[in-house]
Formats: structure tokens, sequence, C-alpha cells
């Protein structure tokens, strides 16, 4: 039997049972389970705004977009980000034509606070922090320099979907953080995300954008009979980027047992760090920072020869997966290529190991012994 990296799990018939209600209503569509989704997202997060979309890639560059019309920003605005993350977070500064500028990880695969400082310019007015994996890393350093420096901060939380930083679900302090319910992510849909603005009125203009720039406030406010509900304004060149009823009605679902879900891959987690244990001159498992209960979408360990360690698991029908290959490899980063050293040795030692809700203790046994036994 072969092992795969990600394998999600789904309570089928829950779900179905929610995306019926949605055939039988004969509402698919925006609203209904995506207004409850988002209600329940709030309620769980304790962020004040939520708003589902279609993917946590549009999200990222919704966020940018938004922080970027409200400030003013000029095209030389300058983000600081991370080569080591899904090209997502750095396309995104690209699609809303600012500058994406690396800075260097740290020993949790986070952007590195001293890194950060040091490449901060006059036309620095943004950070972007991913949570890689779910943990957090030195995320409240970086909310310092933030503060600091009065930049903006923009949480890529695609794998932070249940994680906590001393006990509270981290987001509160950013300007804006964005969650993916792609299909392998930790709390997978099939492709969906969501956006969660720190202001009121930043969640507004957000909601026109993710529906082609369609405000249907205006004329439905001035009559209550809603005689004028065709009669919308247009106010920007907005985007067919919002969720759908059938997504949510699978997140609403993944949501109930988000944490017991979650306390599983950290019991995975801790059975792989068991058998290691004693092999850490050769297996380093990347350590999760003190105060973060992380989400675990990733287990990630570090070895010297990790392109051999990866076939020889194959050659045993054990997939792992590289999370993440340095962005400066890139062609289209290239220019920023040696610019980050560490993520640059990381990339080619970093390890993910199968982390889903179907693995048993034998089975990351028998993973843990073909590793230790190739590595
Ligand atoms: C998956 C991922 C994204 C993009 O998420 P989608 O919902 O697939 O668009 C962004 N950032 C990171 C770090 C990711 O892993």
């Amino acid at each position: 039997m072969s092992i795969q990296l990600f394998t999600p799990t789904f309570r089928v018939d829950e779900c179905l049972e929610e995306i019926r209600e949605c055939l039988e209503k004969g509402w698919t569509g925006l609203g209904f389970k995506t207004v409850e989704f988002e209600k329940k997202w709030m309620e769980y997060t304790g962020l004040p705004n939520a708003h589902f979309i279609s993917s946590a890639t549009v999200g990222l560059s919704l966020a940018l977009k938004v922080l970027k019309m409200e400030n003013g920003w000029s095209n030389d605005t300058e983000v600081i980000t991370t080569p080591l993350t899904f090209v997502s977070t750095n396309h995104a500064i690209l699609y809303e034509d600012l500058t994406p500028v690396f800075a260097d990880v740290d020993q949790f695969l986070c952007l590195d606070p001293v890194d950060v400082e040091k490449k901060i310019t006059p036309n620095t007015r943004a950070i972007m922090f991913v949570g890689i994996g779910g943990n957090s890393g030195q995320y409240h350093e970086i909310v310092k320099l933030c503060n600091k420096y009065n930049l903006k901060l923009i949480l890529d939380a695609a794998h932070m979907a249940g994680t906590r930083v001393n006990g509270e679900i981290p987001g509160k302090e950013a300007d804006v953080a964005v969650y993916s319910f792609q299909a392998v992510k930790n709390l997978p849909t099939a492709d969906s995300g969501m956006i969660c603005f720190k202001e009121k009125s930043h969640d507004d203009i957000c909601r026109k954008l993710t529906w082609l720039g369609i405000n249907k406030d205006t004329y439905a406010r001035s009559n209550d009979k809603g005689a004028y509900k065709w009669k919308y304004d247009v106010e920007y060149v907005g985007y067919k980027y919002h969720g759908n009823s059938i997504m949510a009605s699978i997140g609403l679902v993944q949501l109930k047992y988000l944490d017991a879900d979650n306390a599983y891959r950290r019991q995975l987690a801790s059975w792989y760090d068991k058998n290691f244990e004693n092999h850490f001159s050769k297996i380093r498992p990347i350590s999760v920072a003190e105060t973060c209960e992380s989400s675990r979408h990733l287990y990630v360990i570090q070895v010297d020869n990790r392109d051999e360690l990866l076939l020889a698991l194959n050659e045993s029908e054990v997939y792992p997966g590289v999370h993440y290959r340095d962005n400066t490899e890139y062609s289209m980063y290239s220019h920023a290529k040696g610019t980050c050293p560490n993520s640059h040795y990381l990339s080619e030692r970093i390890l993910s190991l199968p982390m889903h809700l179907r693995l048993s203790k034998n089975e990351i046994d028998h993973i843990s012994k073909l590793i230790i036994k190739y590595a």
C-alpha cells in the first residue's frame, strides 16, 4: 500500500447533507451557506471580519490591492516576503504591481525578523508573513517590526487554520489574514479560502471587488420594497472571486472537526518526533515555536541527502514532498538569487513527511524506519 503526502478526509454523509440543502433550496452560489460559513469562521477565530472567496491566491491578491488602494501606494512600493513559500504568496505581490523583496527565513522556516529589519528601505510599506506548516515562527517579532516601522502586515495563513499562539488564533494583529481551504490543506474543501481584514471598511471594499465591483446597496437602500434591486451601481473594475455555497457547505462540516483533526495531526507529529529522537545527527525535524499550537499542516525534517532519500522512499511507495523550493531559484524571481542564503540551504535539505488523518501509528513507524535507514 502506498502512502501519500496528503490524503484529505471528508465526513461524506455530513458534507452531502449540507450540499443537499443547497440543491433542494436551489441556492448554490454566493449567499446562504457562504454567509453562514463566514459567521462561523468569525466566531471560531475571533477575527472581526471574514469574507469567503474562491482561493487564497485571489485573497492575497485582494489583500494587497485593497491596502494599496486605501494607502495610496505607488508602484515602487516594496513588500518584504519569504522565498520559502508556495509561489502564490509572491505572485500576489506582482499581480498588484508591487515589488517583492525577499528576506531570509529562520530555524522555523518562517521570516527571520533580524533579516527582515535589514531589508526595510524607505519604499517598504508591508510585510507578508507565511506561517509555514501551521508554525507561527517569530510572528510576534514581525508584528513588533510592523509597529516600529509603521508597516502593514499581511498574514498568509494558508497553513494556519486552527493554529493558536499563546492559546489564541493569530491574525488580529495583522491588517489582513488569508486562509486557504484548497483540496489538500488542513481544512480542505475543494478550492476556496477566507480573507479577514482588520478594518470593516476594507472588508466592504473587498466584498465589492470579489463580485465585479458591484454595489447592490446603493439603490436597495433607497427603496424598502426592493423594486430597484436590479439597479445596482458598479464602483470598481472588480473580479469574480467570491466563494459559493457548495464549497461553504463542505467548509462548515470541516470546521466542526478542525480542532480534533489538528490534535490528531499533532499526535502524528509527536510520533515522528519520538521515532527520530536518537537520530538528530542525521534527521533534524523543524521545530515548532514554543508558544505555538500548530495546525500541523506539515511535518518537515531536514536531512543532508534529501534527493536520494526522496527517491529511496518512493521506491518503498512512500511519497513525501518539499515545502518549499526557494522561490529565487525560479526564473520568475531569479533576480533575487543569493539574497537569502539560509532559505537556499534549507530548500535543498527539507522534506515534508506524510501528514494526514488516515495515517496510523504503524504507518508513522514504518515511514520513520525507512527514513532512519536511508537518511
Ligand atoms: C496553498 C497556498 C496558497 C494558495 O492557496 P490556494 O487556496 O490554493 O489559492 C498560498 N500560500 C501558501 C503558503 C499556500 O500553501
